[in-house]
């Protein structure tokens, strides 16, 4: 038998119980509340470990042990990730092979991390939930997320991806590939690709009744596949990233997810994050968040997407944000860790 039905979250510290994370729908029986978690780079591999399968195994097994506390509360789950140091490697692997093999576009590449991720993590979830108190079954789904042809990021191709290389090899790529090459803070001269923001998550009605039989649905990785619309309305792939956490917004309103939880490095959210005066937000509402973002609290490319995801997402009907680290979701579950976002109270 499996467990959830009944379940709703606890009520907590932070009213768990009034403000119960429940989607709309009619006529499906009793309601399990669905939730999208979007994984950080820590899900497949640690900082400075070299990213071998074995690495991205292990740290699977870990993230798939601590997302079995929302499977145990009765969540459906759809689960997004990041694909930064798999994105990299795999442009490595293009680099050095160009001269044996055709090389494959970005847009493939993201598919690719796609595929690897989405086995190691099905996997993993799969060997955590064969018991018989919880059984569930997974799916990875190859998703494409449809951007704007004349999104501004075009212009301004700003995520850095691949490895570091000096000016003169940088240059050369440039000149070799139509690469747009610029610094990285100081540390060495890298490819930049745009970051356009995305639109529509392609296969959201999929994974929205995949989640909703109870099925834990892996989707979304790397942010997603950028595509874009030609004026014939043939879809095309597109050489971009798009960030993860923003994607998980537009797949988990489009959905109706009633929370979106990002799990990252960091257990909270901070104001005057690094300096003397630091200091955690335990719950904050939307407007709050607003106006913490416009003080600029929040560094760009890393907590201010997620902070944006999740303000996005209230705006637009959702229920509860949560961001805080692996070891932290259990007890934020229950009010105790983590920052939380509410709606308009
Ligand atoms: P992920 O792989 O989970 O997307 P990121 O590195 O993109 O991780 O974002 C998490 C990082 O955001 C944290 O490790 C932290 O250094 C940084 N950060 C920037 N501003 C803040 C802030 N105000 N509060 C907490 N963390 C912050
Ligand atoms: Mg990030």
């Amino acid at each position: 038998m499996r467990v959830g039905s009944a379940l709703a979250p606890r009520p907590s510290l932070l009213n768990w119980g009034k403000l119960p994370v429940m989607r709309g729908g009619q006529g499906r029986g009793p309601e399990r509340p669905l939730a999208v978690v979007a994984l950080g780079g820590h899900a497949f591999v640690r900082q400075g470990e070299a990213p071998s399968i074995e690495i991205h195994e292990r740290c699977a097994a870990e993230i798939s042990a601590v997302l079995v506390t929302l499977v145990e509360r009765g969540y459906d789950l759809v689960l997004t990730h990041g694909n930064g140091p798999q994105v990299g490697q795999l442009l490595l692997q293009t680099d050095l092979t160009r001269d044996e093999l055709p090389a494959m576009p970005l847009d493939v590449l993201v598919a690719d991390t796609q595929g690897w991720l989405g086995y190691v993590l099905q996997q993993a979830l799969l060997n955590q939930l064969h018991q018989p108190h919880a059984q569930r079954h997974v799916v990875t789904m190859i998703t494409q997320v449809l951007v704007d042809a004349h999104d501004p990021a075009f212009e301004h191709p700003s995520k850095p991806v691949g490895r570091f290389l000096t000016r003169e090899a940088a240059e050369r790529q440039r000149d070799a590939h139509g690469w747009h090459i610029a610094e990285d803070a100081g540390r060495g001269w890298r490819r930049h690709v745009p970051s356009p923001r995305p639109h529509e998550v392609i296969q959201w009605r999929m994974i929205r009744d995949a989640a909703l039989q109870g099925h834990i649905v892996i989707a979304a990785g790397g942010g997603g596949i950028p595509v874009v619309r030609a004026t014939d309305g043939q879809l095309q792939g597109i050489e971009a990233v798009i960030d993860k956490d923003l994607t998980s917004s537009v797949l988990a309103t489009a959905i109706g997810a009633g929370l979106l939880v990002i799990l990252t490095d960091v257990p909270q959210v901070y104001v005057d994050y690094r300096q003397p005066s630091q200091r955690g937000l335990d719950a904050v509402t939307m407007q709050e968040a607003e106006r913490l973002i416009a003080e600029g609290h929040f560094a760009a490319g890393s907590m201010g997407p997620k902070v944006e995801a999740i303000d996005a997402f209230l705006r637009h009907g959702g229920r509860r944000g949560l961001i805080t680290d692996p070891p932290t979701l259990a007890a934020a579950l229950e009010g105790r860790g983590g920052t939380h976002f509410v709606g308009r109270l």
